[in-house]
């Protein structure tokens, strides 16, 4: 697994979760940000954390994930207003990757998505020297 030593606007990026434990940040926290009113509500009576089976469409695949990211791929990121023109770009971005279970993307492809900044100026903002929210570029296969 090699990183590309000059990520480009064509390079995958995802979350990094070793990113999250590693500088032992609660990724729970920011996922519950990216939840609609209704889920919130669901969370905020009892704090759900038992993994959930989750089924990759493709593979079929059985996953265990967190309870949190189960609701927000099968509900909260298909309401509309998930991600707005408000939403910060760096938040677009991650709340992109929470909605497609993580699944690489690079800046061109985030940039059609979320059609916000010129993909330079995306590139520039995640390769800056600063991790935001984990995300950095993907192991190349
Ligand atoms: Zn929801």
């Amino acid at each position: 697994m090699a990183i590309r030593l000059r990520p480009d606007i064509n390079t995958k990026f995802h979350i990094d979760m070793n990113w999250w434990e590693k500088n032992h940040k609660d990724i729970r926290i920011y996922m519950r940000n990216a939840l609609c009113g209704e889920c919130r509500k669901d969370f905020a009576d009892a704090d759900l954390t038992e993994a959930v089976d989750w089924v990759d469409e493709e593979t079929a695949e059985v996953a265990q994930v967190d309870p949190l990211w189960h609701s927000i791929r099968t509900c909260c990121s298909l309401k509309p207003g998930y991600i707005t023109p408000d939403t910060p770009i760096i938040d677009a971005i991650f709340m992109t990757f929470l909605a497609n279970g993580n699944k690489p993307l690079s800046i061109v492809e985030l940039h059609a998505k979320l059609d916000k900044r010129p993909p330079e100026t995306i590139l520039r903002m995640l390769t800056g020297g600063t991790v935001y929210l984990g995300l950095r570029p993907a192991p190349t296969e």
